[in-house]
């Protein structure tokens, strides 16, 4: 196992936070979940707001399921964790840069200690995210992209202040989407639509909490308390699969193989469901030989896969204000969120979706 930065570095990485039951349950069942249970905050639902007044999605009433707010890095501390205490190795701060042979027997070369070094591999779990190598290490003709950018991205803060609410708040405004979301009882994640070349130098702290604030006030009179801001960045927005998912013994996860804009909070649920995938058919093929859920892998993956870009793409679509869009898409756009908020069937669509599809179901691995 190769990671280019420091364990440090990735065990303080801010970004997912959101973990739907299935992924809770494949750690859990990994033997990664004793802190995930003691410190995950459960959520039974998430606000829908707009025209300044919240409608809440109830996801135990509608499809019986909660999702679990336990911040990424904190799951990337219990695996390193997990995989150190079996001596298993793992090389920080070794980048690979080079890989070969992927249809016969693959090698990986690295740097470490300035030193270059090459692993002979039975697979290669290429896990590296969407800047990684292993994609590229599969023939451009053997690929096919399918991707989508929007006109737009999100300016995230992390702050030193307890959430303003308990569950998550998806708000929709004329000046733009805002998020309220939260990593603990005492830190908060708050997320404003901006535009995709946006200058971060603009916004000083002050005019951060004042734009979030102007999105989500409500009628009733919504208090957004301030605090220190330990955290700013600015994060593009894009769809983006790469199929096949595996080049000979080469497979591509998580982000390596596809991107889902934030909004349906599904990037980091995807990984696990294609590590889940990858797992099992390792474990048939060291057990009894059969490497036919290792030539499925791509198909078991990619209904998921789907079904989440579809869903990340709808919520992204019905929560930002798109630029230019004439007075039938916003009244239609308006339409839809009013639909969603009212209607048991439409509410039922979102939390069915956000709670996660489960596993094991046909088709749906
Ligand atoms: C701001 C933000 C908010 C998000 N919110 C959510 C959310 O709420 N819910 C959700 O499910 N998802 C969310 N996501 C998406 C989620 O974080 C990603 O989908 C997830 O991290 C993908 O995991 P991965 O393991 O595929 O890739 P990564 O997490 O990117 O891991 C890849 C690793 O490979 C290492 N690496 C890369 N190249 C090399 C190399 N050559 N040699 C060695 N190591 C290498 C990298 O350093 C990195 O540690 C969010 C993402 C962002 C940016």
């Amino acid at each position: 196992m190769l990671e280019r930065h420091t364990r440090e570095y990735v065990e303080t990485r801010v970004r997912a936070g959101v973990l739907e039951q299935g992924t809770v349950d494949v750690l859990c069942d990994s033997g990664v979940g004793a802190r995930l249970k003691r410190e995950g905050l459960q959520h039974q639902g998430i606000e829908l707001r707009f025209d300044r007044s919240g409608h809440r999605i109830d996801f135990r009433e509608l499809v019986g399921k909660s999702i679990t707010v336990y911040a990424q890095q904190e799951v990337v501390k219990d695996l390193i964790a997990a995989r150190l205490a079996y001596q298993a190795p793992i090389y920080f701060e070794a980048e690979a840069v080079r890989i070969e042979n992927c249809e016969n027997e693959p090698e990986i070369h690295y740097q470490h200690n300035g030193q270059s070094h090459e692993i002979a591999c039975d697979f290669i779990a290429g896990c590296d995210g969407f800047h990684g190598i292993c994609r590229p290490a599969v023939p451009p003709n053997k690929l096919q992209i399918h991707e989508k950018y929007y006109p737009f991205a999100w300016l995230g803060i992390l702050a030193r202040t307890p959430p303003a609410s308990h569950e998550l708040i998806y708000t929709y405004h004329e000046r733009g989407f805002a998020l309220l979301s939260m990593r603990s009882p005492e830190i908060s994640r708050l997320y404003l639509q901006c535009a995709p070349e946006e200058d971060i130098s603009l916004w000083p702290d002050e005019r951060i909490w004042e734009e979030l604030r102007t999105r989500m006030a409500t009628q009733e009179g919504f208090v957004l308390k301030d605090g220190p801001i330990l955290q700013k960045g600015v994060t593009p927005m894009r769809s983006f699969v790469a199929t096949p998912m595996q080049f000979g013994k080469l497979f591509l996860l998580g982000d390596a193989a596809h991107i889902v804009p934030p909004t349906g909070a599904k990037g980091l649920n995807l990984a696990v469901a294609d590590v889940r995938v990858l797992t099992r058919g390792l474990v048939e093929f060291y057990k009894r030989g059969d490497r036919e859920p290792l030539r499925q892998f791509t198909d078991r993956c990619l209904r998921r896969v789907w079904r989440c870009q579809r869903f990340s793409w709808w919520m992204t679509s019905m929560l930002h204000r798109f630029p230019n869009e004439d007075s039938f898409s916003h009244n239609i756009h308006h339409a839809e969120l009013d639909y969603v908020a009212s209607s048991r069937a439409a509410s039922t669509t979102l939390a069915e979706n956000y709670v996660g599809l489960p596993f094991d179901t046909p088709g749906l691995f």
